[in-house]
């Protein structure tokens, strides 16, 4: 396979300084594949990393965002295991350092050696180079295999659907026949929704304000949907079990009023994971979350390679990207997919690059 000797990549020099330039297509090194990148998803995250929010140094002038990508091996490195060219992969953004305690215990999204890469950790698209770009170098860790049935598109959803898994992992899971509440009808919710019903929840509950998006939900099988600028979503979770409450929460918005909600629309001994990533600390009632025996978990990427199994979701059709994904602009039209995904113009939801187009 022919591989040029450069591409064109974004490359963010300040905080909302990103160029598309020609760069130099980088070398695989050992246990390490390249990817000719298919698809690219923005992610909530990416405009944070962009504009300096995300309170981690960046490596100004030579960095290029983009975590959420689907591609196809055409080089690979020295020991890369059984991945070959020709094969079509999806990434997680974590690989951590192999080495610490929390990467032994496979806790890796939570490496102790964050940001350093000489330790072997990466993080692409934060601290690592990502998919905002033609070709991108990813480590063996970070490699599923795609469907054939999934395109890149929707393949670039790996870990928005891997995230969503991990939230129900992290916290313990639930039992079939329980009822879940998922706040935010956002990418992840969407995912969490269809994850949900497909792992046998009696009743999954959907709030949001949008209504394009909830109508999304509605087609994934959500069974009450919650319309929070019209209602109580506390109240409405509450009458509909019967004053029990949910048994699992998942809480996607990162809205600090949603997360105190989320306590206190959960059923005794109830089991709440955060996803969303508040802008704000959130004012909660810990007393409650006592008193009831609840169980909360914090997830922060996808996790003990829950991309593997959201992979098998969508090769049986448990999954699905369709409705989620709701705009593909070429990589050269970058900043007009940023701003209508920030905007949330045109009733955009999913906003995928396509770096080859
Ligand atoms: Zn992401
Ligand atoms: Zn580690």
């Amino acid at each position: 396979m022919a591989i040029p000797e450069t591409m064109t990549a974004a490359v963010l020099y300040g905080p909302n300084d990103l160029r598309l330039q020609q760069v130099p297509v980088p070398r695989p090194g050992p246990e390490e594949v390249l990817l000719k990148v298919h698809a690219c998803a923005i992610c909530g995250t990416d405009p944070k990393v962009i504009s300096a929010e995300w309170p981690y140094p960046l490596r100004y002038g030579e960095f290029t965002p983009g975590h959420e990508y689907a591609g196809e091996i055409v080089a690979v490195g020295n020991n890369a295991g059984s991945w070959k060219a020709g094969d079509r992969v999806a990434v997680e953004a974590h690989k951590g350092c192999g080495r610490c305690v929390n990467c032994m215990r496979g806790q890796y999204t939570s490496c102790l050696n964050y940001g350093k890469p000489e330790t072997g950790h990466r993080h692409y698209g934060f601290t690592t180079n990502g998919g905002y770009a033609q070709y991108v170098v990813n480590h063996i860790n970070t490699l599923y295999e795609v469907p054939d049935n999934l395109p890149y598109w929707g393949a670039a959803l790996a870990t928005t659907a891997g995230c969503a898994m991990f939230a129900i992992e992290n916290v313990g899971g639930f039992m079939a026949g329980e009822t879940v509440a998922v706040l935010g009808p956002g990418p992840m919710g969407l995912m969490a929704l269809q994850i949900v019903k497909a792992l046998g929840a009696s009743r999954v509950f959907l709030t949001g304000t949008r209504q394009e998006r909830l109508a999304i939900g509605k087609k994934y099988g959500a069974d009450v949907i919650i319309d929070v600028t019209k209602e109580d979503p506390v109240a409405v979770v509450r009458r509909e079990t019967g004053g029990l409450g949910a048994n699992l929460v998942i809480e996607v918005t990162g809205d600090p009023i949603a997360a105190a909600q989320s306590i206190e629309m959960a059923a005794k001994g109830g089991r709440i994971s955060f996803i969303g990533d508040p802008l704000k600390p959130a004012l909660m009632n810990i007393k409650k979350f006592v008193l009831d025996d609840m169980r909360a978990a914090g997830v922060r990427g996808e996790g003990r390679a829950n991309c593997a199994r959201a992979m098998e979701l969508f090769r049986i059709g448990k999954l699905s990207a369709e409705g989620i994904v709701s705009h593909r602009f070429p990589l050269r039209d970058i900043h007009k997919a940023l701003d209508l995904y920030i905007n949330r113009r045109d009733g955009a939801i999913k906003v995928v690059l396509e770096p080859q187009a």
